[in-house]
């Protein structure tokens, strides 16, 4: 057996065990009777221990040793070369963290967690800042198994956004936020876009089938891949001809459950995507969060609330929810998917206010790791600062800093940055598809999305994780990730839906 052999051999009953694993928390969040809880966290906790064993096994570490002298002359972008390095990262990632450590992380997350479950609903900061301040300290010393950063943050980042450094992304950010916040007021001055025909009931099943209807347009893959109910949906790969999508049905929120399940199949198109040579290694995955979140973007909002979209679609709708819809127009309805509202949760806002909500808890992150920023004065920080964004008052921690899981189940830092990368990186590789394919908005006008599948599945996904996410955007879009594409799509979609002014674009950049 060769090393390369050997190497991929111990990777595989890795991944086996992670996708066990993975298989049972989607079991847990779908169908599992509730008796079932504790016996399987401790289930899902015995496969990550037996995965994270044999991966750190020393005999891997000098398998890589090995390899990287024979893989040196490849070019980077072979599958073996590129399984290695990747690889190596991983490896390094794993083993530089005590398993002391890890075990003071996740014990204090489960006991942070339940604390946090009872604190927000009864909005009580106080209660969580002994254990934020635990927090802040355990992510800190994560982040020192990896000295020789320029921010104490960039090894947080690098766990879910590989490559990518507080500076770089402060300055991304700060740029992409003072030209929001005048389109954000100017939108936020007019009068509200009336979404009435978005709150009726609808039937559940109905809304399922709709969704699933779309999706297979998509080129979601139902012979690799099924959809069912969850409460907090999300998408899990067992392997590249196993790759599901869950979703949530309201039946009052009359087509949210439709927007979720197109945002989940863009996750999962990507995996689909992935080139089937990859499978069982960590090469078939997403390079990093912002980039696969820039799929589920793609597929949810420039594609579903395009108006070529509904073009096609709607009629279909119509068909199906006679009562709901049968006596609105296509304009009306346009216009009240794409209502912008300046509201306190960043989960479902829309997508002009959404990039808000992200920036400040990646800044408000980066002051508390950079010290900064005390705990105890975080929900006072949040709320100016989200007024100060916004223009409208906080009225209470539950829907202030308690409001999103992250910090208080994980670490602080690079929890967030990947939302707003994503949207960053959705319009740019959007522009370099309809740029390279201009047919791309008639197809979609009339339900077609095979040229985009067909170019996105090219450019991004079939590499999977064998480049960087700034890699995978320079080589299919030809340049660096800039926001340019990004504010671009918003004008343009914008603009007419609320009568904005050159003058409404210009007032505070
Ligand atoms: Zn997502």
């Amino acid at each position: 057996m060769t090393a390369l052999d050997e190497l991929k051999a111990r990777l595989l009953e890795v991944d086996d065990l992670k996708s066990a694993a993975s298989l049972l928390r989607w079991d847990q969040a779908t169908y599992m009777p509730p008796g079932g809880a504790v016996a399987r966290g401790r289930q899902t906790s015995t496969l990550g221990r037996l995965a994270h064993e044999k991966f750190t096994d020393i005999a891997i570490g000098r398998l890589l040793d090995q390899l990287e002298r024979e893989t040196a002359s490849m070019p980077h972008d072979s599958d073996d070369a590129s399984l290695v390095r990747v690889t190596r990262h991983h490896y390094e990632q794993a083993v530089r963290i005590p398993a002391s450590l890890v075990s003071a992380c996740d014990e204090h997350a489960a006991k942070s967690y339940q604390a946090w479950t009872l604190a927000r609903p009864a909005n009580d900061f106080a209660t969580m800042v002994p254990l934020l301040e635990k927090t802040l300290e355990l992510s800190r010393q994560r982040a020192n198994c990896f000295p020789g950063y320029a921010s104490i943050a960039d090894p947080l980042i690098d766990v879910s956004d590989f490559g990518m450094k507080a500076e770089a992304m402060r300055s991304l950010f700060s740029t992409l936020r003072t030209r929001l916040l005048p389109i954000v007021r100017a939108i936020t001055s007019r009068s509200p876009i009336d979404n009435a025909c978005l709150r009726q009931h609808a039937p559940l099943a109905d809304q399922l089938a709709f969704g699933q209807q779309v999706i297979e347009a998509f080129g979601y893959d139902s012979a690799r891949g099924r959809l069912d109910l969850t409460h907090h949906p999300f998408m899990t790969k067992f392997s590249l001809g196993d790759v599901r999508i869950t979703t949530r049905v309201r039946e009052n929120a009359f087509l949210d459950a439709l927007f979720i399940t197109l945002h989940e199949c863009g996750h999962a198109l990507y995996a689909q995507g992935i080139r089937k040579e990859l499978d069982g290694t960590p090469l078939a995955d997403v390079p990093s969060a912002g980039i696969d979140e820039s799929q589920s973007r793609l597929w949810e909002n420039l594609v579903g609330r395009s108006r070529g979209f509904w073009e096609h679609f709607f009629p279909k709708l119509q068909h199906a929810f006679r009562k709901q819809l049968g006596n609105v127009s296509l304009d009306t309805f346009y216009r009240a998917i794409n209502r912008v509202e300046c509201g306190l949760i960043r989960g479902g806002a829309d997508e002009v206010t959404y990039n808000l909500h992200v920036m400040l808890r990646f800044d408000l992150e980066l002051d508390l790791l950079e010290g900064r920023l005390a705990v105890k004065d975080l929900a006072r920080t949040w709320r100016e600062r989200f007024e100060a964004d916004f223009g409208i008052a906080v009225p209470d921690d539950r829907d202030g800093v308690l409001q999103d899981v992250h910090w208080y189940d994980g670490p602080i830092g690079g929890a967030f940055q990947g939302y707003t990368l994503g949207n960053i990186m959705s319009a740019q590789f959007f522009a370099a598809a309809t740029a390279a394919q201009p047919e791309i908005p008639t197809q979609i006008a009339r339900g077609e999305f095979g040229t985009l599948h067909h170019w996105l599945r090219g450019n991004v996904y079939q590499h999977g994780k064998k480049f960087t996410a700034s890699e995978v955007i320079r080589h299919a879009t030809g340049n660096d990730m800039s926001v340019e594409p990004y504010l671009d799509y918003l004008w343009n979609k914008f603009q007419p839906l609320y009568g904005l002014t050159e003058r409404d674009r210009m007032t505070l950049a």
